[in-house]
């Protein structure tokens, strides 16, 4: 498969530089040069394949022979090797549980595939790379779980002193080994900024070979389509008709995923833009127009971004039709109160815990449904645990800490405090790595 940069046609690039290079020139995401449909007995038949063999049918046509398949075949079985269950909240809505990985987020699916498929092709590379990524919480932790103890690899993860959630600081600061944790004195607007900065530092790049661990790499993108067949498989045990999906949405990365496997064939009714009060979506799809906004900090911060990166992908898939986006995908904006408002009506009713991002896709899919009589699914995209404070807040009391969360939180955070002063990066970054 070839990729070829949305913002330069002309630069046309293979999946091994597209997972090490990041992003193309003038930071242009990479796209595939064309869809490869799902054989339409594969679709009919999901049950009769296992979960592997399905997560294997999803990528190969995305990987084609620079890897060989024996070893793409390990690679997508580690990417999933924790349970992905869809479970009834009520009759008409399921939850797709994506967090039961090893940071308790979905992210960690595309994380992995990411850090198998790099440190793959720097074999054959005899290259040292260094992973330099900003977080306001999630990345940085399936980022750090991914790549730890990966060969030729060195992480640094820049996160916002005081601003991320104790199990998400310990997840990026307690495994040490390869990666490092600097605490930036600042908001993840500077952590962003100091990544940027170091990017393009000639002297920097000079010396290392710096690459980006977000979901504009194809392959963290990639991947994420796979828990959308493997929920299909579990959803045609009951149901009849094709579902509607709605995606707890912050960069678009996921929701693109999803849509990208409907235009490979899989039967979906309809997709269910779901978001905070960052709303340049929803409100994209009501007016026809695209509205950059200043980000807002919400409950659900994973998806607190006011410009969202992958939505120029989505637009590409429908060949940039506004009627045709606009027919497939409903947008919906949710505030903090209905959120909270979420988690305890869904606890109380049902006995089912959601986080804020999940109540937020949930409040999204009971708005539709008020003039759609369906049903469907919504991704619960983080496990309510990673994000106590809100939950509290709703239920008054706190969820139960699951067990590889315990053993985490004995562990001791390492950590080094930074300035946001790209001189203290730099400096960091050429004695330290
Ligand atoms: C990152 C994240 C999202 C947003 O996903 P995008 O692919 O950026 O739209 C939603 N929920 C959680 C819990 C996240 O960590």
């Amino acid at each position: 498969m070839k990729y070829y940069n949305l913002k330069d046609k002309e630069e046309v690039v293979d999946f091994k530089t597209a997972t090490i290079k990041g992003q193309g020139k003038e930071k242009g995401l990479f796209f595939p040069e064309y869809i490869p449909l799902f054989e339409k007995d594969f679709i009919e038949n999901l049950d009769l394949y296992t979960d592997e063999e399905i997560a294997y049918q999803c990528m190969k046509d995305f990987v084609g022979d620079e890897i060989p398949s024996e070893i793409l075949k390990e690679i997508v079985s580690e990417t999933i090797n924790f349970e992905i269950p869809l479970k009834k909240i009520n009759e008409n809505i399921c939850s797709l549980e994506l967090f039961h990985g090893p940071t308790l987020a979905f992210k960690d699916v595309g994380a992995r595939f990411m850090s198998r498929c790099l440190s793959y092709f720097l074999k054959s590379e005899n290259k040292k790379v260094t992973v330099l990524v900003a977080t306001s919480g999630d990345t940085g932790g399936a980022v750090a779980n991914g790549f730890y103890k990966t060969e030729n690899i060195n992480v640094v993860i820049l996160y916002p002193k005081n601003r991320v959630s104790e199990v998400q600081e310990k997840q990026l600061t307690a495994l040490g080994e390869n990666i490092s944790a600097l605490e930036v004195d600042g908001s993840f607007d500077d952590c962003q900024n100091l990544v940027k900065q170091a990017f393009s530092d000639i002297e920097i790049n000079s010396k290392l070979f710096l690459t980006s661990a977000n979901s504009i790499n194809v392959a963290r993108w990639l991947p994420q389509q796979i828990y959308y067949l493997l929920a299909l498989k579990q959803w045609k045990k009951t149901e009849k008709d094709k579902p509607v999906i709605a995606v707890p949405s912050g960069n678009f990365g996921n929701l693109c995923a999803g849509i990208l496997a409907y235009f490979r064939g899989l039967p979906v009714e309809h997709f269910i833009a779901a978001c905070n009060e960052n709303d340049v979506i929803p409100n994209y799809l009501e007016t026809e127009k695209l509205q950059i906004k200043e980000t807002v900090a919400t409950l659900s911060n994973a998806m607190d971004v006011g410009n969202p990166s992958n939505f120029v992908r989505i637009l590409t898939l429908f060949g940039n039709k506004f009627q045709d986006v606009a027919d497939m995908i409903s947008g919906y904006s949710v505030d903090d109160e209905k959120t909270l408002a979420a988690i305890k009506n869904v606890h109380e009713k049902y006995n089912y815990l959601l986080d804020p991002h999940a109540a937020v896709a949930y409040t999204a899919m009971e708005k539709y449904f008020k003039n759609n009589a369906k049903k469907g699914f919504i991704l619960g995209t983080a496990h309510p645990v990673k994000f106590p404070q809100a939950v509290e807040k709703a239920i008054h009391i706190s969820a139960d800490l699951p067990k590889s969360l315990e053993l985490l939180m004995k562990k001791e955070k390492k950590s080094i405090e930074i300035s946001p002063d790209f001189a203290e990066l730099k400096r960091f970054l050429l004695t330290e790595i």
